[in-house]
């Protein structure tokens, strides 16, 4: 279901022909369609890793991970489906294929929603 946020991304993205893959990556991270869509799944999954199941109070680090990388499915970026609460143990144990340069695209930072608290909204 494609948000009004998200016509608005793709009729910018029209506009800047010429950006680079990892720009996009970037510029999608640090949109606001993405930070609620994060929230939402971190809310659906509370904050608990699908992968190895350990939360936040086990001490690790919850982020919102893409099972298909945003390199390969670039569609399924805010796709319920597509996106899980994992842990960056999880995550950087499976850097060794396109991840890894979403993760260099990010930033370390972008992915640590462990400060945003999951409780009361
Ligand atoms: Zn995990």
């Amino acid at each position: 279901m494609p948000s009004v946020e998200e016509a608005a991304a793709c009729a910018e993205a029209a506009r800047q022909p010429r950006e680079t893959r990892a720009q996009r990556t970037k510029r999608f991270l640090s949109s606001r369609a993405w930070q609620t869509k994060r929230y939402e799944i971190i809310r659906r999954d509370k904050g608990r890793c699908q992968y190895c199941g350990r939360t936040a109070a086990d001490g690790v680090t919850i982020q919102v991970d893409h099972r298909e990388p945003l390199s390969k499915r670039w569609d399924l970026r805010l796709a319920d489906d597509n996106l899980v609460c994992c842990c960056n143990d999880c995550n950087f144990g499976k850097l060794a294929g396109p991840a890894a340069e979403i993760a260099a695209a990010a930033g370390i930072d972008e992915a640590s929603p462990s400060s945003m608290s999951t409780e009361g909204v």
